[in-house]
């Protein structure tokens, strides 16, 4: 939980990042498939770079408003001692990990689940740069 709601750039600009109840009950959601990750990725660690951003942290890394980060039901995350962000992303895209986005980015892994109530689309796609139009599948 810690590790999920903790937020570098809240920290950097003393932006609050305390997530509310309902985000707290997402993010558990989010643990859970992340201990499946890491179970699929032979156990090895894993940083997190972002799970939870609060809307003001958010607005300050320039992520977008309707972002799964907002709600708590998203994480960016690397696991090099397993491989590259296209490594991690291919494994997770072969495996039965119940997911709504996979995205490749430009340096992480983002694995993002459904809003309550709508099915998972299990969607991969690929972002290569901050500007660059999602592709996708996952490209390494
Ligand atoms: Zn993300």
């Amino acid at each position: 939980m810690e590790e999920l709601s903790f937020s570098e750039a809240g920290a950097r600009l003393g932006l609050d990042n305390t997530p509310t109840s309902i985000v707290i009950q997402n993010l558990i959601l989010v643990a859970a498939v992340m201990e499946r990750v890491r179970e699929l990725l032979g156990n090895k660690p894993i940083v997190v770079h972002s799970g939870y951003r609060a809307p003001d942290v958010n607005n300050a890394v320039g992520g977008v408003a309707t972002s799964a980060h907002c709600f708590g039901r998203a994480c960016d995350f690397v696991s090099s001692a397993f491989g590259t962000p296209a490594e991690v992303a291919l494994a997770i895209l072969k495996s039965d990990i119940e997911y709504d986005q996979l995205i490749l980015e430009y340096g992480w892994v983002h694995v993002g689940l459904a809003q309550e109530g709508l099915p998972s689309r299990r969607e991969a796609l690929t972002k290569r740069s901050p500007r660059a139009a999602y592709e996708p599948g996952i490209r390494a």
